[in-house]
């Protein structure tokens, strides 16, 4: 019997979680690229994964915890182990102020939610195309504003099984920075301090940022964000064209001409594309500027 069939036999076992197999994963990133994962699990509960976590552990098959995907590259090759899923992790409750979300969700839901419910402060994360778990894994921030300002605590479940609440400062939420990084963590919900606020103002704000957005970045096309983390001293857009390579291309992939601190998928582009260019445009910028870029999506799987 295979280390795969006893992971078969014993998660079967869990009432209402199914192992799925051979699923392709750019069916689950924002750029569209990556290959199959031998096995996918859609956890819908927090049993599910007190469950289902010691068995990964104890067969030591190789995991990766997988939001919206949208700050990932994955191989083309795709990922020799098990996804753990959290797109089935959608409940939410509010209380005063608080509102307690499964990691899940996605920020844009959870803006909508809470501009229904006149709370007022999730508008900076409303065009931000990620989940609730993956933004507190990276403390997702933009336009003066970052998760760290409204995350009171977060419950995460450990890969033995074991369930803890962690504070805020336990999180250690910093910039594109969070616990989650460094201990083997699935954040399952997380609870936001928000203030009230009028719908119609929240609305307004929203509208505005996404206005913002949509103008400046390439949000009509499959991307992961920003391909380059911000150099201190910098902005990556200007080094790029000082550099020559707005508007580079390597076979599918190609710079952003609307911000060419974007890589795209133009046209169907593999993951290989996507790394091809990456090196080039770290090339030239090194090269013109002297500056050391580092890719802000992560790297998942076989290249
Ligand atoms: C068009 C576009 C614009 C963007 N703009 C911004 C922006 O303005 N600001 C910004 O900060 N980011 C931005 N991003 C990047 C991205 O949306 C954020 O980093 C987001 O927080 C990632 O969430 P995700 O659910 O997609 O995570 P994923 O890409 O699925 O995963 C990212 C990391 O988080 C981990 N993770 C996910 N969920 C959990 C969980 N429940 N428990 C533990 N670990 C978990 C994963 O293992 C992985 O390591 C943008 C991306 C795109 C495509």
């Amino acid at each position: 019997m295979t280390i795969y069939n006893i992971l078969s036999e014993r998660i079967g076992k869990i009432k209402g979680l199914q192992l799925k197999k051979n699923i392709p994963l750019k069916d689950y990133t924002t750029f569209a690229v990556g290959g199959p994962a031998d096995f996918f699990l859609k956890p819908e509960k927090i049993s599910h994964l007190t469950q289902a976590l010691p068995i990964i552990q104890e067969l030591k098959i190789p995991y990766f915890i997988l939001g919206k995907g949208s700050n990932l590259i994955v191989g083309d090759k795709g990922f020799r182990g098990i996804i753990i899923y959290t797109g089935q992790l959608r409940e939410y409750t509010i209380k005063e102020n608080r509102i307690t979300a499964m990691s899940g969700l996605l920020l844009h839901e959870l803006a909508e939610i809470t501009c229904q419910t006149e709370l007022s402060g999730l508008e900076f994360a409303s065009g931000i195309p990620g989940s609730l778990g993956g933004a507190l894994y990276m403390n997702a921030g933009a336009y003066g504003g970052e998760m760290k300002d409204l995350v009171k605590k977060a419950k995460i479940v450990t890969m033995s099984g074991e369930v803890k609440e962690l504070t805020a400062s336990q999180l250690e939420l910093d910039y594109r920075h969070s616990i989650l990084q460094e201990e083997d963590y699935l954040a399952y919900s997380v609870t936001l301090a928000l203030t009230s606020g009028l719908r119609e103002e929240i609305r307004k704000k929203i509208n505005k940022l996404h206005d913002k957005r949509w103008s400046k970045q390439p949000m009509e096309w499959p991307s992961a964000g920003s391909i380059f983390k911000r150099p201190p001293g910098h902005y990556t857009g200007p080094l790029i064209e000082k550099a020559g390579m707005k508007g580079a291309s390597f076979g599918g992939a190609k710079v952003s001409e609307k911000h060419a601190g974007f890589i795209i998928n133009k046209n169907n582009a593999t993951a290989e594309d996507i790394v091809q260019l990456i090196e080039l445009v770290k090339k030239e910028v090194y090269k013109i500027s002297g500056v050391e870029l580092e890719v802000e999506p992560r790297f998942v799987g076989e290249f």
